[in-house]
């Protein structure tokens, strides 16, 4: 029944699986016949913490009851407080909020243009930026993009992990470079030992800002709390988004010192810095904080990429790529029909394109749902050749 109102009266723009999702816990899911599934979608990366984390609803449970909407015009504590440790925890001085990650795109975007006076952004091929007009000008895939010609003027598209051909195209009219750390949309593409310093290096030979695109990286996805620690570079202006307040929907904006002052009224938001939000984004900080999920997810991620290296045939797979607990298998057929057959078998997984498999287990998911999940993957790939 409720499938059929949700036929009749959704928007029409998502592809739906004949799956209806009425519960979770941790990293399981449950549809409405009790049916329970390992959650390899985690919301599309915004469950990190996984359902019903005791620490997230306690902490909705009591801000809703004390303040659930409260407009940026007036200070609140809760803000302040999470502000701080948000800012503490990323090393950057200030930090724009708001509501999605496509937001906080467009967030970056403005900050840039303010800072820099310049129009010009760099964007990267196979890059995956959200669906809004400025976020969806610096995505690549054409599908997404060319029926919502004309976009945003002066964005150029470079290969990414590919730095002489970012060099040949940065002068004084580019006003700033944005990268992912790890690629997910377009295919869980890791940057390549080198290559972020040096988009960093030629950032500041060129006055541009760097920003980097973290709504899926973020939040311990791979192995740590940002991913771009694992490169040492410092962002001008970071996003993020997606598991930032445990899967309440949140976005963010780092601002570094190299983007300077940004004047009142330039950007704005109702919902922004809602307390709900930020007592749910500062209980999930506390817990990446002061929890070894992270390292978990570090160590567990790179033995299970090991694991399918070792265990899947050549004839099935070309690769296998990833960061901790942000696993691509890129497979020799399509990924429709091994997504099919593991929902089947009780495993929730996403694609990144037409061929590849995009695992995104909560990082709290048990050490035996996650090696059952590995050994369903094994088995259904096996199964499809
Ligand atoms: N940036 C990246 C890297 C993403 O993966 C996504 C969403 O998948 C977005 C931005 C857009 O986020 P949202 O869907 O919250 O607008």
């Amino acid at each position: 029944m409720f499938i059929t109102l949700e036929q009749q009266h959704s928007s029409g723009t998502y592809i739906k699986r004949d799956l209806q999702i009425v519960r979770g816990e941790g990293a399981r899911l449950f549809d409405a016949e009790g049916n329970s599934y390992i959650d390899c979608v985690s919301g599309q990366g915004s469950s990190n913490l996984g359902h019903a984390h005791p620490a997230i609803v306690s902490a909705i449970q009591q801000q809703a009851s004390e303040l659930i909407a409260c407009t940026e015009i007036f200070h609140n504590p809760v803000r302040a407080s999470y502000q701080a440790a948000l800012c503490a925890a990323a090393r950057m001085p200030r930090v724009f909020l708001c509501n999605s990650g496509a937001e906080a795109i467009e967030g970056a975007l403005k900050f840039a243009r303010l800072g820099t006076g310049r129009t010009g952004i760099v964007s990267t091929m196979r890059g995956f930026h959200g669906r809004t007009m400025g976020a969806l000008s610096t995505t690549w895939e054409k599908k997404y993009r060319e029926p919502f010609h004309p976009l945003i003027p002066d964005v150029i598209h470079v290969p990414y992990n590919n730095i002489e051909r970012l060099e040949q195209v940065m002068d004084n009219t580019i006003g700033a470079v944005i990268v992912e750390v790890v690629q997910g949309e377009g295919g869980v593409h890791p940057a390549e030992a080198g290559y972020l310093r040096a988009v960093q290096e030629l950032c500041h030979a060129h006055g541009a800002l760097l920003i980097l695109d973290e709504v899926q990286t973020g939040f311990g996805r791979t192995g740590y709390l940002f991913a771009h620690e694992y490169d040492g570079i410092q962002p001008d202006l970071m996003c993020l988004a997606k598991s930032i307040a445990g899967g309440l929907p949140m976005g963010a904006v780092l601002i570094g010192e190299r983007v300077g002052e940004i004047p009142p009224a330039s950007h704005g938001s109702t919902f922004g810095g809602n307390p709900l939000a930020c007592a749910a984004a500062l209980a999930a900080l506390e817990v990446y904080q002061n929890t070894d999920l992270i390292q978990r997810a570090r160590e567990r991620g790179a033995a299970v990429m090991t694991y399918f290296r070792e265990n899947l045939p050549e004839n099935i797979i070309r690769e296998v790529r990833g960061r901790g607990f942000m696993v691509g298998i890129e497979l020799r057929g399509k990924v429709a029909p091994v997504l099919s057959a593991l929902q089947a078998q009780g495993v929730l997984a996403l694609p990144a394109g037409a061929t590849v498999l995009r695992l995104l287990p909560p990082l709290v998911i048990s050490d035996d749902d996650l090696w059952q999940m590995v050994d369903t993957v094994r088995e259904v790939l096996h199964h499809a050749v």
